[in-house]
C-alpha cells in the first residue's frame, strides 16, 4: 500500500506547527518544531507571503499529514463529505476521525496515528468482538474496539495506552483501560476537534 515516506518531523517544518506524528517524541524538547521551527531545505528560513491558493494548498497538505493519508484517497473522503447534506468542513474532519486507526490511536492502542495504522494492520484490533485489519474501516457510533487477546501483552500497546491515560482521553470515547476496550460514543462535534485546523480552506480548495 502506498504511503508517504517523507521523515515525520520534516513535515511538521514543513506546516510550521506540530503535527504530533511521532507519539511520545513530540511532548518532550526533542521535537523538531521546538528546535528548528523553519521550513526544510536550502531556503526554509526565507519569509515570503502565501497567496490565497497557497494557504489553502498549505491548509489542505496539513490536514492530509495529520490523518497520514494520500492525496486520491483523501479526495475521495471530501468527495464523501461533499455528497452529505451536513456541513462539508464538519463532515470531511468527521469522516477522518471516524476511520479505525484514528479511533484506535484516540483510545491509546498506538502512540501515533502511524503506529495504530500498524496496529490495526496486524490483526491485533476487534470491532464488536470481530478481527478487523483495514485502517479506513468506518467507525459507527456505539461501536466497541478492542485490543485482541493475543495482542494485549505488547509493550508498544501497553506504553501508548499508558500514555494516553494520563492525558485523558477525548470526549467522544469511552476506553477502559485495563481491559484494553474502548466505545466510540458518537462522531465528535467540530468544537471538541483542534482549533488549529482550518477546513474551510480545504472546501474552498476542492470547490474551485
Ligand atoms: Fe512533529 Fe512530533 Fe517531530 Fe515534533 S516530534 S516535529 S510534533 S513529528
Amino acid at each position: 500500500m502506498a504511503r508517504n515516506l517523507e521523515p515525520k518531523c520534516k513535515q511538521c517544518r514543513r506546516e510550521g506547527e506540530k503535527l504530533f506524528l511521532k507519539g511520545e517524541k513530540c511532548f518532550t524538547d526533542k521535537c523538531a518544531i521546538e528546535r528548528r521551527n523553519y521550513p526544510p531545505g536550502q531556503h526554509g528560513q526565507k519569509k515570503g507571503r502565501l497567496s490565497d491558493y497557497g494557504g489553502q494548498l498549505r491548509e489542505k497538505q496539513k490536514v492530509r499529514r495529520i490523518y497520514g493519508i494520500l492525496e486520491r484517497q483523501f479526495r475521495n473522503i471530501y468527495k464523501t463529505a461533499d455528497k452529505s447534506r451536513d456541513i462539508t468542513g464538519d463532515t470531511l474532519l468527521q469522516l477522518l476521525e471516524s476511520r479505525l486507526d484514528s479511533v484506535a490511536y484516540h483510545m491509546g492502542f498506538g502512540s501515533s496515528r502511524a503506529e495504530a495504522r500498524q496496529v490495526v494492520r496486524h490483526n491485533c484490533i476487534l470491532v464488536n468482538g470481530k478481527r478487523v485489519n483495514v485502517p479506513t474501516y468506518l467507525v459507527k457510533a456505539g461501536d466497541i474496539i478492542e485490543v485482541a487477546n493475543n495482542a494485549k501483552n505488547q509493550l508498544r500497546i501497553k506504553a501508548a495506552l499508558d500514555t494516553a491515560d494520563n492525558r485523558h482521553f477525548p470526549s467522544w470515547i469511552e476506553v477502559n483501560v485495563k481491559e484494553m476496550k474502548g466505545t466510540f460514543k458518537a462522531k465528535p462535534d467540530r468544537s471538541e476537534l483542534p482549533a488549529t485546523i482550518n477546513e474551510s480552506l480545504v472546501v474552498e480548495l476542492y470547490s474551485k
